[in-house]
């Protein structure tokens, strides 16, 4: 069940899809918005100002990619929770979604409880994101990490990363459940655009994942896609 009424704004061309999302969001609680082409999507995004968007990738017009960018690009829009609503054989274009700044992407069809959970998940994210602004130290079941002094426990055992791979699992667990695209990952560690091939971002993971022992499951693999740090190990 939704805590609050949260507005969610979702833009799909396929009205039969789009009936059925607006009876499961408006059945748990959600106030919802319905727009059936990019355009009419970002007008409703003006004037309903929702808490969520549910936006499909393949829309007829301004396309779910230059939605996401235009909204990124756009200071009042620019924190606007984005789950994409993709087809299968998309992974590219999730990539590019990720990239510009989507929060997740759900593959059609779905489940409406994989749906919610979802919403739910991103609701949560955003929320203990804006409470863990400090760079405080972080524990995940036997993982604590204290980012001020580059240390990392695993079972209170200290761990012996380099500063990449510390940069690295800090990107990742700072946001549970985030999908990191590689280029992401790159970016996160090093700030800025940076020579560094998709196989050397795999080595890196695959090095934490040794050195993490028992926690190193946390990192999942996000086939075609990239990296995560599971949200509930
Ligand atoms: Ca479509």
């Amino acid at each position: 069940m939704a805590d609050e009424k949260q507005t969610i704004l979702v833009v799909e061309d396929e009205e039969d899809i789009l009936a059925l999302l607006h009876f499961n969001l408006v059945k748990v609680g959600y106030k919802v918005e319905c727009a059936t082409c990019g355009e009419e999507g970002l007008q409703k995004i003006d004037m309903a100002r929702p808490d969520l968007l549910l936006l499909d990738l393949m829309l007829p017009g301004i396309d779910g990619l230059e939605i996401c960018r235009r909204l990124r690009d756009d200071e009042a829009t620019a924190g606007l929770p984005i789950i994409m609503l993709t087809a299968k054989g998309e992974e590219e274009d999730v990539v590019r979604g990720l990239e510009l700044g989507a929060d997740d992407y759900i593959t059609k069809p779905f489940s409406n409880k994989v749906l919610l959970a979802r919403i739910q998940a991103v609701f949560r994210r955003r929320s203990r994101e804006k409470r863990q602004n400090g760079g405080e130290e972080i524990e995940v079941d036997q993982l604590r990490i204290h980012p001020g002094r580059n240390l990392v426990q695993v079972a209170g055992g200290n761990v012996d990363l380099t500063f990449t791979e510390f940069r690295v699992l800090v990107a990742l667990v700072s946001r549970p459940g985030w999908v990191f695209t590689r280029y992401q990952i790159v970016n996160a560690v090093r700030g800025e655009d940076y020579a560094v091939t998709d196989r050397a971002v795999d080595v890196q993971i695959a090095g934490l994942r040794k050195k993490l022992g028992i926690c190193g499951e946390y990192i999942e693999t996000v086939r075609g896609v990239g990296y995560r740090f599971r949200e509930d190990p």
